[in-house]
Parts: C-alpha cells; structure tokens; sequence
C-alpha cells in the first residue's frame, strides 16, 4: 500500500510499504479521504515537529475491511466512518471530567499518532464513528474540524438568539459559521478578504463585515446590538488585530474565544480592570472530547451541516506535495488528498 511519509520539513516521499496487520483489539480501516489541516500544513513548514519520518493526517473517513477477534464494539467490516485520530487514555483527570481533548497521555511517545495520509490504517474502536453509507466521504472527513468548532461553541456557551462575531473567514471560520448557525444564533463573519466575505455570505451568514477598518467594523457591530456589543466571539485568525477587534466589539458579560494557536505569544489587548468591571469572559479551546466528535457526526451524517462549498480541491496521495502547496496557499478552504 502507499503512504506519505514527511521525511524532515518540506521533504514528502510517497513510499510502498506493507499492509498493516490487524491485531486483536485493532481494527482495519481502509481510507478514502484525509483532509490537509493547519497542523499538517505546519508540520510540512516544519512550525510544529513531532518526529520524524512521520504519516501526517488526521481529518480522514474510509471504511472498515477487518476487525481484531477482541473487539468488542458495534462495528461491522464495510462500515463507512469518520476516524478520531487522537489518543485518549479514558482514566487521567482530563478524560475522567469529560475534557479528554486534554488527555494528558494523547501525545506521549510510543503511541499511534496521525497517519491518515496512507491507503490503509490501524484504529481502536473508539476512534472509529459509524456514519451512513450514503454520506459521501469526502463529506465524512469534516467530522474532526465540525468537533473542534462545537467544542469552541460550548466554551463560550452560545445561546439560542446569541450576536456571534467569527473574526476570520478561513476553513475553521466557514465550519464555525456552519455549526453556530445549527445552534441558533445570529451569526457575523469579519475578514479583511472581501472574496471570502462574498463566500461567507452564501454560507449562511446573516452578515458579513471588512475588517480592515478596525473602529468602523467595532462601530457596525454596536450599530446592530443595541450599543451593546456581541455576546459572543470567536476569534480564527492569529493576526494581532483579530483579538483587539474581538475586545472592542464584547458586549457586557460576553465571552471570546481563542480558537486559533499563535506563532509569537501575544499578550490580551485588553486590561485588567476592563476585564473586571465589564465581567466580560476570555477562554481558548484545543481539539474536541469524543462526545463534540460523536455530535459533529450527527450534524453532518443527517446533513444538518453541509461542508460540500468548503472543499476547495481534491488530489490523489501522489500530489501531496502540490496539495500542501494549495493549502498553504491561503487561497483555498479545505484541500483534500484522495487514498
Ligand atoms: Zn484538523
Ligand atoms: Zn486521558
């Protein structure tokens, strides 16, 4: 079978290698799509390492061809699932409260880690969500990214009727812009990318706002509140002026949160007394416990979340390299690699 190994930053190689046999408690799943994600982006840039040489991929579906004699679980080989990469170990304090997106044991060593970007892979049974035949799996792959927006929605427990501002119009603003509305709420998309705006807008957004004038954009945003500001926030893009803008526009008692990850460590724009005298709430969300993962496959296995406009071009595993180039390209949503 072939898989893509990262070999050192921005060196792929696209290797034959042997099957993986299935061992008891494993099982066999045969992949059909993986999408190409921020953190593989930043793996192939070599802005986050993890070891060498490396399968990248975590976004995936594909279809279950062999299960382990011990596995005691509802599969059936043939059924098609979206696979929750991640390793939780279901008894450190993080798991045990419910937050296994923390799980302190996901990223220690010796463990399977990604290795979706291959024709075929091992999964436990808890990684692996049934979804019905007829999604297609292209579609199915978006269960991961849907979680994470889900699990950043809770965390600033968006409401029925909620202003929700979502600062940046990339790939994670699109899928947050999908699932607040599922939730009920108002929802504003802001960019500085008019193009992204115009699609944001066909996406379902009751509003889209250019932030490239940052006081306007916090002026329109009160305009439409009453004065008051957004209840709620999400902030995607890591550019500097996003969280000042997300500061600005906060109503009273509203909560932000840090969706997207830095590559410098910049301080809050906003100061402590602020802070205290408008109780506004500040949070960060990482990843998705399986119960986000679980629903994120119920909105997108009964098409309440469609992601069909977000896939931007899908490649076969031997353009890797061209399809990481895309991705990175910022001119694309989701780029998919095709096993
Ligand atoms: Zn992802
Ligand atoms: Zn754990």
């Amino acid at each position: 079978m072939k898989a893509v190994f990262l070999q050192e930053p921005k060196k792929y190689s696209v290797d034959e290698i042997e099957k993986p046999h299935v061992g008891e408690n494993d099982m066999l799943v045969k992949i059909a799509y993986c999408g190409i994600c921020t953190l593989e982006q930043r793996l192939y840039t070599g802005d986050r390492k993890i070891y060498y040489p490396i399968i990248p991929g975590h976004e995936a579906s594909g279809i279950i061809e062999e299960i382990g004699a011990k596995v005691i679980s509802h599969h059936k080989a043939g059924d098609h699932v979206a696979l929750d990469l991640v390793n939780r170990c279901h008894i450190c304090p993080a798991c045990l409260s419910g937050n296994s997106n923390m799980c302190e044991n996901r990223f220690k060593k010796g463990q399977r880690v990604l290795g979706a970007f291959s024709e075929y892979m091992l999964v436990r049974p808890d990684q692996a969500h049934v979804i019905p035949a007829e999604l297609p799996l292209e579609k199915a792959c978006f269960a991961e990214p849907v979680a994470c927006c889900i699990r950043s929605l809770k965390k600033v427990e968006l409401g029925l009727g909620d202003t929700v501002v979502i600062i940046g119009a990339g790939p994670m603003g699109m899928m947050h812009l999908k699932t607040a509305l599922v939730m009920g709420a108002r929802v504003y998309v802001s960019d500085i990318d008019k193009a992204r705006l115009a699609d944001a807008k066909k996406m379902g957004a009751d509003e889209v706002f250019d932030s490239s004038d940052m006081a306007k954009f916090i002026e329109e945003i009160k305009a439409r509140t009453n004065g008051r500001g957004a209840e709620r926030c999400i902030v995607t893009s890591p550019a500097k002026a996003a969280m000042e803008a997300a500061a600005g526009l906060i109503a009273d008692e509203g909560r932000i949160n840090v969706y997207t990850s830095y590559d410098d460590k910049p301080s809050l724009p906003m100061d402590l007394n602020t802070l205290h005298r408008k109780e506004v709430l500040i949070t960060g969300s990482e990843g998705r416990s399986e119960e986000d993962f679980y629903r994120a496959t119920k909105l997108i296995s009964f098409n309440k979340i469609d992601v069909g406009d977000i896939i931007s071009k899908i490649y076969s595993i031997d353009k890797i390299e061209e399809a990481t180039e895309l991705a990175l390209s910022g001119k694309a949503y989701r780029v998919l690699l095709k096993m």
